[in-house]
């Protein structure tokens, strides 16, 4: 590709989707561990009526597809991860703008800003044992991809690495935000679904938009 058009980003959506709804049994048994089991089936609710709300709009530019998968996901799922995962979709939309095609910068700067909003609502620190410990590295690592030279495809697939890693890192931190935070010390030994997830967004990112 080298751009991102709303053609990608809808096969995206689809692709997450279903990934999402594949996955759902695996991320809610993750939150039965250390919350209170519903992440799996709060995205897949949500990711459903994200995609069923975008269907038409292909002739919609991207930054506008983002902000109605934004409402649609904070309308339809509710919790912690409604609101951020809303939020997310909200401000990458919003830094996108009219653009009709996005290019590996732009797309660099729509990710920061979607996880700035996160942290704007969250108010997640590194290290906290949520979803910013997937989106962190990967930002870090998409960044660095592309400064030393790499392309939108290398640069999503070096941010769906990190993001992997920074799930795996999380199993033995102690959570101090969200639901799992009630458990102190007993929250460590598991993955954390909402960095779980993330992942699993940016992997298919990878695969769909690179
Ligand atoms: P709930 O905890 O309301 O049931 P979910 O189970 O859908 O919501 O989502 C839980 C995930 O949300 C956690 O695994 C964590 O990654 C993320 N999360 C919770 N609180 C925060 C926060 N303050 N900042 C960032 N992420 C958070
Ligand atoms: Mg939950
Ligand atoms: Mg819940």
């Amino acid at each position: 590709h080298g751009t991102i058009t709303t053609d990608d980003l809808l096969g995206w959506l689809r692709a997450l989707a279903d990934a999402v709804h594949e996955q759902a049994g695996h991320l809610t048994e993750l939150d039965a561990a250390i919350g209170d089991a519903d992440h799996g089936s709060n995205l897949d609710r949500g990711f459903k009526a994200a995609v069923a709300a975008v269907g038409e709009m292909t002739d919609t530019p991207p930054g506008k597809v983002l902000g109605k998968v934004g409402m649609t996901l904070v309308g339809s799922i509710g919790g912690a991860s409604g609101p951020l995962y809303g939020t997310f979709f909200l401000r990458c939309g919003t830094s996108l703008g009219e653009t009709p095609e996005v290019d590996a910068a732009g797309w660099g700067a729509a990710l920061r800003a979607g996880v700035e909003g996160v942290l704007a609502r969250g108010k997640a620190e590194r290290g906290d044992k949520t979803m910013y410990d997937a989106w962190a590295p990967a930002l870090e690592a998409y960044d660095a991809d592309l400064a030393g030279g790499g392309d939108l495809s290398s640069a999503l697939a070096a941010a769906a690495a990190a993001a992997a890693q920074g799930r795996d890192a999380t199993v033995e931190l102690v959570a101090r935000k969200g639901r799992a935070s009630y458990l102190g010390e007993r929250s460590a030994g598991h993955a954390d679904p909402g960095a779980t997830s993330t992942a699993l967004l940016l992997q298919c990112a990878a695969d769909t938009l690179g």
